[in-house]
């Protein structure tokens, strides 16, 4: 099952791509997280993603398109994947399209997490990400166990750069312009479905389950 996760920033895309993954063993492909874990290795590619990152902006179509493109081609997503934050502009998404197309192979499910604007920049101010791992938490709607520490690997949790409150601004306003678009190109393509993101977290994967089930 190939499947894009669609929405604002902040919508929950990754919290619900994490749970997707585990629960029909595919992998949970992020090129936000594939950034930072480059920047983290301080590798040249993630050296100049931050520059776009920090601001708000979108990494050029040209750093990120092959990426995706190579990774969609491993061996463990040979039975599929959860595509989350990728495609975010039309030329992403009618490269992945091209790619697909070469290989016989098609998106199955396109899933918008609706999430109005008015609630991004609350949630945004309460993710904490795990500094090791990636795993990320709310302190309000989804706290860990011990408070500043990872339920998954006991890494240390951090509030990301790019969370603070006038560069989510910045990144709604370039989801606005450059991302949402990507909803009537895979409406048109007939695999767009929707799902209500301002329910609580469980409720939101119930939804998501019943879609892809
Ligand atoms: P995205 O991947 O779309 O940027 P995240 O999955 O990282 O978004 O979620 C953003 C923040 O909102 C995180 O702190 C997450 O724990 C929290 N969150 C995710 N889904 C919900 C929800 N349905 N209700 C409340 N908070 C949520
Ligand atoms: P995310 O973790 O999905 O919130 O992404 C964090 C940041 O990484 C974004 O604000 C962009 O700067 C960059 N990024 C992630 N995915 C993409 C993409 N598909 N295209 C361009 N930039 C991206």
């Amino acid at each position: 099952m190939k499947i894009i996760m669609l929405g604002a920033p902040g919508a929950g895309k990754g919290t619900q791509a994490a749970q997707i993954a585990e629960k029909f063993g595919i992998p949970h492909i992020s090129t936000g997280d594939i950034f930072r874990a480059n920047l983290k290795q301080g590798t040249p590619l993630g050296l100049k993603a931050k520059e776009y990152m920090d601001k708000g902006l979108l990494v050029p179509d040209d750093l990120t398109c092959d990426l995706v493109v190579d990774r969609i081609a491993q061996p463990d997503a040979a039975n599929g994947y959860v595509l989350d934050g990728f495609p975010r502009t039309i030329p992403q998404a009618e490269a992945l399209t091209k790619a697909l197309d070469a290989r016989g192979e098609k998106i199955d499910f396109a899933i918008d997490v609706e999430v109005p604007d008015e609630n991004i920049v609350n949630r945004m101010g309460g993710r904490r990400a795990c500094s090791k791992c990636g795993a990320t938490y709310h302190i309000v709607f989804n706290p860990t166990k011990v408070e500043g520490v990872c339920d998954a690997c006991g890494g240390e949790l951090i509030l990301r750069d790019d969370d603070k409150p006038e560069t989510v601004q910045k990144r709604l306003g370039v989801y606005h312009d450059q991302t949402q678009p990507l909803i009537d190109y895979y409406m048109a393509a007939g695999v767009l479905r929707e799902v209500d993101g301002t329910q609580e977290i469980g409720k939101v994967f119930e939804d998501i389950t019943a879609i892809l089930s």
